[in-house]
């Protein structure tokens, strides 16, 4: 068995990069340093085989040139298309994405509306006091998660960068780094944590007022209880990061669609910023997709717009609530999308599903998965850190390059995207 080291996981936004996989036989065997959802992924058995088309409600077999010239129809024929997903795949195939978009003048949105768009809008107002991976590893003595939870969904979270690991600057930081959890239930995480801060649904903007009025010496405005959560502990916690050498706040869709959205972000945000007075403290969005991120800075350098970027008036117009995937779905806007690199059928409420199984659909992914039944047409292609290579952004936005294990014969998302595009140009005339 030929063991490579140092590999990317492809799942979550933690992108371990120091994953070692067993070959043999050109197909994963094993995988070392991986936790089960990674491994999950690596090990997946679900690929689609070839590219297939529904004819009069029956698939059937194409080759990857009419694939290609299957979706350029499907899209060229659309007045609203909507190209979405892209968290999965790496930021050259969002490139070309983008370009796609602009000649298809229709809207390009990631999975990001559904989970950290929030944290987008509220960065946008107040701006964003991060820090890398790295430096919460090896200076912060104080870690909160807040509406998240690390143990189940970035199961190697705690174990890389806070609560089992060790900091480079810290003294014996297994026994004296505390975590703080902050949630409505008492998570897995909130089980190993050094404080658990239970709050009432909803109750998040008012207990992070409150924490931010006792830092300022407004405590005497604070009532005996704040959303469930006793004065007693608040004072307690707040005495906790007011005196920490380092903090590191990580927050999930547990704040950012909790009642408040984006005003909660930014009240974390300036909670921060208040902590900045005492001490050094950063935030830190827990981004679940793997290279959503990257979507966000990809879209952002090439329109000006993190995600939700609609092209119907020849130049990049961006307002969430209106140009995001959900709501163009659920107004039954758009006439034909491509689902790339993700699963809404898996996330979005039924009426969008609903759509989506209504009109054409391209479907191009790897895997099987809800999506891929409600499509016209199916693209399988290869996966970035198996059998093909490009690069993502970690979640504190640290980019990675991903590379290729082995090959298989599935093209890339690039590829695939590039002939796409290709042959649009060529049909325009451009
Ligand atoms: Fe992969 Fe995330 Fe698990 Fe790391 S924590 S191995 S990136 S799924």
């Amino acid at each position: 068995m030929q063991e490579i080291k140092d590999m990317v996981c492809p799942f979550c936004g933690c992108l371990c990069d120091d994953v070692t996989l067993g070959i043999e036989n050109g197909s994963i065997v094993s995988t070392d340093n991986c936790c089960t959802i990674g491994n999950a992924k690596f090990l997946g058995k679900n690929r689609l085989k070839n590219p297939i088309q529904k004819v009069d409600g029956k698939w059937i077999d194409i080759t990857y040139d009419e694939a290609v010239d299957a979706a350029v129809d499907i899209l060229l024929d659309a007045d609203r298309p909507l190209l979405f997903g892209w968290s999965g795949t790496h930021g050259e195939a969002q490139c070309v994405g983008v370009h796609m978009n602009e000649i298809l003048g229709g809207v390009i949105d990631s999975t990001t509306s559904v989970c950290h768009g929030p944290s987008i809008l509220a960065i946008q107002e107040v701006g964003h006091p991060g820090c890398t991976l790295g430096q919460v590893k090896n200076r912060a003595d104080l870690v909160i998660y807040w509406g998240c939870n690390p143990i189940e969904a970035h199961p190697r979270h705690m174990s890389r960068y806070t609560t089992y690991a060790d900091g480079y600057f810290l003294d014996n930081a297994f026994r004296n780094r505390k975590v703080i959890v902050v949630d409505v239930r008492e998570t897995e995480t909130a089980k190993v944590a050094d404080e658990f801060i239970q709050i009432k649904s909803g109750g998040d903007y008012a207990v992070l007022s409150s924490l931010r009025a006792i830092l300022r010496g407004k405590a005497d405005m604070i009532p005996a209880s704040v959303a469930g959560v006793s004065k007693t502990q608040l004072m307690q916690v707040a005495e906790m990061c007011k005196t920490c050498s380092f903090g590191a706040l990580f927050f999930g869709v547990g704040l950012t669609m909790a009642k408040g959205k984006y005003k909660n972000v930014r009240n974390a945000i300036e909670l921060v910023d208040d902590l900045n007075r005492h001490t050094k403290f950063t935030l830190t969005p827990m981004r679940g997709h793997w290279n959503v991120y990257g979507a966000n800075e990809v879209f952002s350098w090439m329109t000006g717009y993190p995600f939700a970027v609609d092209f119907c008036r020849g130049v990049a117009f961006y307002n969430p609530g209106e140009t995001t995937a959900i709501d163009i779905l659920a107004r039954k806007e758009c006439d034909a999308c491509m689902i790339i690199a993700s699963d809404p059928a898996a996330h979005f409420p039924r009426a969008c599903v609903e759509q989506i199984r209504d009109i054409p659909m391209i479907a191009i992914d790897p895997f099987q998965s809800l999506t891929t039944p409600l499509a016209d047409l199916q693209i399988p292609v290869a996966v970035t850190g198996i059998d093909a290579e490009g690069t993502a952004y970690r979640m504190d936005g640290i980019p990675i390059k991903v590379k290729k294990v082995m090959d298989s014969g599935y093209p890339s998302d690039t590829e695939i995207l590039t002939r796409i595009y290709q042959k649009m140009l060529e049909v325009k005339g451009l």
